[in-house]
């Protein structure tokens, strides 16, 4: 069981995203081990985000449990002809309350720009959706020293229009893209760096309001031996986990961060 953590003001949110890994089969056989082992957690909440085709599987099974389900992406139109896309209506009803938009593989992979992830983040709030925003600067922009200005310039253009009452339902994931699926993590003080300067510039768009609930999850290779030092930093509010979620000893040990 796991420890209160009142210190926090805003509620961890530990979210698993399995990528394009897990055929339903698999996809069920695992969320029924997290299931069997994910308690009755108070003082944090847990989300997975199976591949589309596992939605209303896992969707299933989780329902009246402690663990939320997400989808990884959509298409910010309501229906039409978008061959191969998924709306945010589509989500809803497998039972989805959440979506991860702007993950840096989607940018890179499929080219998504900040305003396109605007439009995204739009279309997940229009449908009651809870949305993951993810930013993240690559090596060579922290070797050149752009971090901070790569990752506030994603922010402010992917939540440009955003109202107060919208941003209720965002949450943003810090993953510097160097340290996603690589092993290598931001030290705990650096994450908290960036936390401070996201919520800083949440604070200048938003207020002080906005900025003190928006939860800041951190992602990139978050696993068992680092999240209790990444958990432990004041501004970082959940972690977004990709390959340690694939697996349910590691996923749990990391749902049941001290
Ligand atoms: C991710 O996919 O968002 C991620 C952080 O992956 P990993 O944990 O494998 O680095």
């Amino acid at each position: 069981m796991t420890s209160p953590q009142r210190h926090r003001i805003r509620c961890p949110l530990i979210a698993g995203n399995w990528k394009m890994n897990k055929t339903v089969v698999q996809a069920t056989e695992l969320v029924a081990e997290l299931l069997a082992g994910v308690g009755q957690p108070q003082d944090r909440e847990v989300l997975v985000c199976p591949p589309f085709t596992a939605l209303h599987a896992v969707g299933q099974l989780v329902q009246g449990s402690p663990i939320m389900l997400g989808a990884q992406n959509l298409y910010p139109k309501d229906s039409g002809a978008y061959t191969g896309e998924v709306s945010a209506a589509m989500l809803l009803e497998a039972h989805c309350s959440y979506v991860i938009i702007g993950h840096s593989e989607r940018r890179g992979y499929f080219a998504e720009s900040d305003e396109f992830v605007n439009q995204k983040i739009k279309a997940a709030l229009g449908a009651a959706l809870k949305a993951i925003l993810c930013v993240g600067e690559s090596r060579q922009q922290r070797e050149a020293g752009q971090a901070e200005g790569v990752v506030t310039d994603q922010v402010r253009k992917c939540l440009a229009g955003l109202s107060d009452r919208d941003m209720a339902e965002v949450a943003l994931a810090y993953e510097p893209i160097w340290a996603i699926g690589t092993g290598l993590t931001a030290t705990p003080e650096d994450a908290q760096k960036m936390h401070v300067c996201i919520r800083s510039l949440l604070g200048d768009v938003f207020g002080e309001e906005v900025a003190r609930a928006t939860r800041i999850l951190y992602g990139g290779s978050v696993k068992p031996g680092n999240v209790d030092y990444l958990m432990a930093q004041p501004d970082i509010d959940g972690a977004l986990v990709g390959g340690a979620s694939l697996e349910a000893e590691s996923f749990l040990r990391i749902i049941h961060f001290e």
